[in-house]
């Protein structure tokens, strides 16, 4: 048997060399896919994020007390983080049963 002649060990390597190009090429296409993809996702989830609920109910420090009506979006609710979504109605039987509405956001105004 022959020793491999030096050209031959040298055409042996450059063949080595291109397929773990190839490969790692088509690795970072995956990755690059998977990435374009994920961005994709981000953007369709921020479009279909649901809106903020328009009433909110806040709760005391020992969840059973009700502290009180928020609108959707008012920034004193989101402070609290102790608010819960609820319905118009359900917004408005908290303030029938003297759940005191928010002062900064008012939503006794817009649920008379
Ligand atoms: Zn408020």
């Amino acid at each position: 048997m022959n020793e491999p002649s030096r050209l031959e060990l040298l055409r042996f390597a450059r063949r080595v060399v291109v397929q773990q190009a190839a490969t790692s090429l088509a690795q970072l296409d995956r990755w690059i896919a998977d990435e374009e993809r994920r961005a994709a996702e981000r953007r369709q989830g921020e479009q279909r994020r649901p809106p903020d609920p328009e009433w909110l109910i806040q709760y005391g420090l020992n969840k059973m007390n009700v502290d009180a009506v928020h609108i959707g979006d008012c920034w004193a609710a989101k402070k609290s983080g102790r608010c819960k979504p609820v319905t118009r109605q359900q917004a408005v039987d908290a303030l029938r049963r003297q759940v005191a509405p928010c002062v900064h956001c008012h939503p006794e105004a817009q649920l008379a």
